[in-house]
């Protein structure tokens, strides 16, 4: 199969589809493989890296949707990319359609067939494809958190792990899925006082069983919330409620109890967040105070470390992209349900049920 990457066009997006290895392992296969020049620059990945991996590389990213049976990305296609899409073309990339009726119409309209990472599902019902992300971003929560905490920063001036004969800062983690979990995992690495909230009593047990001395568990109810944002450092939001807005777990009136200099990261501000003062913000300008306490806001914290969050990537998408280039979409998709559940849009059709549900096509 021919396997094209373009450039990413997306604001501040610095990931690429295909690393120069993922490039050497779809050539090793027997199938051909174009990349945009400049492709992997983002990640320093030069055109001759991936032109030794045995890609080649094309001017401008109009050959790759004109001439490859297959487009790799990883953000949904923007306005100018949707226009080169054609009938019959496989795309395989983040989508994220539910709320994005623009896209999805243009998508329908082209004919492609749209395989979205993020509803590829796993063994166990969970999001293999989606999952990497969220480890980045946890583990990056802590050191974005880390640096708000400095003075020159706005922060109260605390050190995570404090140091002899200082007590270290205290770190509180609502949610303890995926995002959560490496979150405390960096916090207690840094020697934090770290605490996990949730409330499904699997998930504080599993947590408690990792964990065990080096933190400490709670049930998340909103006294158990004030008694411990009151008296943290450090508060990360990791909550997720599949398919809903996040809920509001820390209010106005919680956030005049904290301290002064303390800092809020709300990693589940890409479902609106769960903190009530919390407004998406860039990397650029990443914070904002209310009420002296920081806000770290960021939709998309995996951008910032392109490079991890590009092999990460990788690592979970380019198995199922070496199948379907194999066999092609269909018998692809056959051989593996998890991955057929990958399927968003088909010949002019929306094939996921929740995406027709929500924007109103047939299904
Ligand atoms: P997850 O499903 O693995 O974990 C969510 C956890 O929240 C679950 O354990 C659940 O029990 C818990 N929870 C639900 N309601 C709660 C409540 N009231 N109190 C305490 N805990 C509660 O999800 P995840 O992969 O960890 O993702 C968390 C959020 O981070 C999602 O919104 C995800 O989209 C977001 N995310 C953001 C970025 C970013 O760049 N900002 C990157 C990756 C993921």
């Amino acid at each position: 199969m021919r396997v094209g990457c373009p450039k990413e066009i997306k604001n501040h997006e610095y990931r690429v589809g295909l690393t120069p290895e993922s490039a050497h392992e779809l050539v090793s296969q027997g199938n051909e493989v174009w990349i945009e020049s400049g492709a992997g620059l983002g990640i320093d990945a030069t055109d001759q890296q991936y032109m030794a991996a045995g890609a080649k590389i094309v001017d401008g990213p109009d050959p790759i949707f004109a001439e490859c049976e297959m487009v790799v990305k990883v953000k949904e296609p923007q306005a100018d990319e949707r226009k080169k899409l054609r009938e019959g073309q496989i795309l395989y990339t983040y989508l994220h359609l539910a709320p994005d009726p623009e896209q999805t119409r243009d998508l329908v309209d082209s004919g492609v067939t749209a395989i979205a990472y993020e509803t590829v599902t796993g063994p166990r019902g969970q999001l293999p494809l989606l999952k990497p992300m969220s480890q980045v971003a946890g583990r990056m929560s802590v050191q974005a958190g880390a640096a708000a905490l400095e003075k020159a920063h706005g922060g109260r001036g605390v050190l995570l792990g404090g140091v002899p004969g200082v007590m270290p800062g205290k770190v509180v983690v609502i949610g303890g899925g995926v995002v959560g979990f490496n979150a405390a995992q960096m916090a207690v690495g840094l020697g934090a006082n770290v605490t996990i909230l949730d409330r499904d009593p699997e998930v504080l047990e599993k947590v408690g069983t990792h964990f065990e001395a080096r933190a400490s568990t709670r049930f998340s109810n909103a006294a158990n919330l004030l008694d411990a944002v009151s008296g943290a450092d450090l508060v990360i939001g990791a909550v997720l409620i599949p398919g809903a807005a996040a809920p509001k777990l820390v209010t106005r009136t919680m956030l005049k109890r904290m301290q002064k200099g303390a800092v809020l990261v709300d990693v589940a501000i890409d479902q609106g967040g769960c903190f009530e003062t919390s407004k998406p913000t860039t990397h650029d300008q990443p914070t904002y105070v209310v009420d002296d306490v920081v806000h770290y806001c960021v939709a998309n914290m995996p951008g910032a470390v392109a490079r991890t969050s590009t092999y990460a990537l990788n690592n979970v998408t380019l198995p199922h992209a070496l199948s379907i280039a194999r066999l092609g979409w269909k018998e692809a998709l056959k051989a593996d349900p998890h991955l057929a559940e990958g399927l968003n849009v088909h010949a002019g059709q929306v094939s996921y049920r929740a995406v027709a549900e929500e924007l109103g096509y047939e299904y």
